[in-house]
């Protein structure tokens, strides 16, 4: 055979490279535009190799299989409200050029794309769909295969996964897997390149929403659930399952649970799906998880027992697009008169005031209570400026779900660290997902050594409180992210459904 035939052969697969990453609260005031990404064009995304990020662990992976990149671009934002169409229109232009400038004219080998899942915008409810759907209309990628990883509170569609070869989910909440899961669907992408056939893909959409507090993988139902998919993906013909319980906070009609399986066998796949589906109808009831009020706390915020007590409020979930400044469990604070207690809240004009005011002095500040129209609005509070600092800090845990989302540093803007009585209030001007205690150490504060820390999350904080709480209580309190469904507006969701549908 002739020299050009083996080079055929040796010559590596070309990788387009893309990714898409936004979960929005649909709930939520306001929107989300173009500004509020962060994005990475060209080579910069390529500058992620080696980082904790998904984007990272497949760099990393296909760099040892000699793939070659086309990088396209990466779009991220926090958790927030609608995104504007617009900001996915832009998207979407600097999207298809730069991936056919990456491509130069030549079908890619196989494409591979970072998702999120859960992204709508005022007129597509299912960005993810229509963003593959346009990616297959150009007969530049109209024949790749598409493979690419989505985080666990993604609500998958049929769309979506019509228009691509092999998703995988993260498979844990807290997401400390999000490196991982993307490296899963690599290796599925290699095993492809090296010559096993495309994958079937089969998704099972169930009458079910589920709290974001009911999602933890740790806890039932997605533990019992996780431990079925583990041991069917050992069954022949099936390559991944994923359990994607979805994200409740959009009112979209994909909101829910959903099951995906991929592999070779269709039938094998769909009685995976059948089984998965019936355990997670009959146990329904254990992800309804609704928090208590925020009396249930009164007596431990009065004399917090030894050791440190972390207070979840998951109706002010960051992680989940909250805005960080919920005054609902501050109040209840200052009410008890709680000592030696730390909070965070995100609040810029309070930081400028502070910062204006300057180290070690005295001032009134009207603190939180801005974000949303649900919380009582800002608290009147007389603080000392204990110390002024930059914010931006690195991770200590690179498997955090912080590290899913933004690699290795985050920043949480300029942070004034302020007094009040027995309770230490860290302030920052852009709100910070409580999921990497470097967030207190950066600012001088040591978490181990407080009686009551407050949380403004769901779930994904455990990995990291879990460790050092001597116990943990969520509440609820009013704000964007409440667990109790009933609450919110839905117009688009699937119906019947549990828990909000009587006939469900
Ligand atoms: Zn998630």
């Amino acid at each position: 055979m002739g020299h050009s035939n083996r080079r055929q052969i040796m010559k590596p697969p070309r990788v387009l490279i893309a990714g898409l990453f936004h979960e929005t609260h649909t709930f939520l005031d306001g929107s989300t535009g173009l500004a509020d990404f962060s994005v990475l064009r060209g080579d910069a995304m390529l500058a992620c190799s080696g980082d904790s990020s998904p984007l990272g662990g497949v760099l990393d992976f296909g760099n040892q299989q000699g793939w070659q990149w086309l990088p396209a671009v990466d779009y991220r934002a926090q958790p927030s409200a609608i995104v504007e169409d617009s900001a996915f229109e832009a998207f979407w232009q600097d999207c298809r050029s730069e991936a056919e400038a990456s491509c130069k004219d030549q079908a890619p080998d196989a494409i591979y794309l970072i998702l999120h899942g859960a992204m709508a915008s005022r007129s597509i409810l299912d960005i993810e769909g229509e963003f593959l759907r346009r990616l297959r209309a150009l007969p530049l990628f109209a024949q790749a295969p598409i493979f690419g990883v989505f985080d666990l509170h993604a609500n998958l569609s049929q769309e979506m996964i019509s228009f691509c070869d092999h998703l995988v989910g993260y498979r844990e909440n807290p997401h400390s897997d999000a490196r991982d899961a993307a490296i899963l669907s690599a290796r599925m992408l290699d095993r492809h390149l090296r010559g096993e056939p495309r994958p079937l893909q089969r998704l099972k959409t169930l009458p079910i929403i589920w709290p974001p507090t009911g999602t933890a993988s740790a806890d039932e139902p997605m533990r019992q659930l996780n431990l079925m998919a583990r041991q069917m993906e050992q069954r022949p013909g099936l390559w991944t399952l994923s359990i994607v319980p979805g994200f409740a906070f959009a009112d979209t009609p994909d909101t829910g649970l959903s099951l995906l399986a991929t592999g070779s066998d269709a039938s094998a796949m769909q009685a995976c799906l059948e089984e998965l589906a019936a355990y997670a109808q009959a146990h329904r009831e254990q992800g309804n998880r609704v928090d208590p009020p925020l009396e249930s706390v009164a007596e431990l915020l009065r004399r917090p027992p030894p050791g440190l007590s972390v207070l979840v409020e998951p109706s002010d979930n960051i992680g989940g697009g909250a805005p960080g400044d919920g005054t609902g469990l501050l109040r209840a604070m200052l009410q008890a008169d709680t000592p030696n207690a730390a909070i965070c809240l995100c609040d810029p004009a309070a930081v400028a005031a502070a910062m204006k005011a300057g180290e070690g002095s005295h001032l009134c500040l009207g603190l939180g209570g801005k974000g949303s129209r649900l919380d009582a609005g800002p608290v009147e509070l007389e603080v000392q400026v204990l110390s002024l600092k930059p914010g931006r800090f690195k991770l200590e845990d690179p498997n955090s779900h912080l590290a899913s989302m933004c690699g290795d540093h985050f920043d949480m803007g300029p942070c004034a660290l302020l007094q009040h009585r027995g309770i230490t209030l860290l302030v920052t001007s852009i709100k910070t997902p409580p999921f990497d205690l470097g967030q207190w150490r950066s600012q001088g504060v040591e978490p181990r050594e407080k009686s009551i820390i407050v949380v403004k999350a769901a779930v994904a904080h455990r990995r990291v409180y879990d460790p050092i709480a001597a116990r943990m209580l969520w509440v609820d309190s009013p704000g964007p992210c409440r667990s109790r469904l009933n609450e919110l507006p839905f117009r688009h969701r699937r119906r019947p459904c549990y828990p909000l549908d009587a006939e469900a």
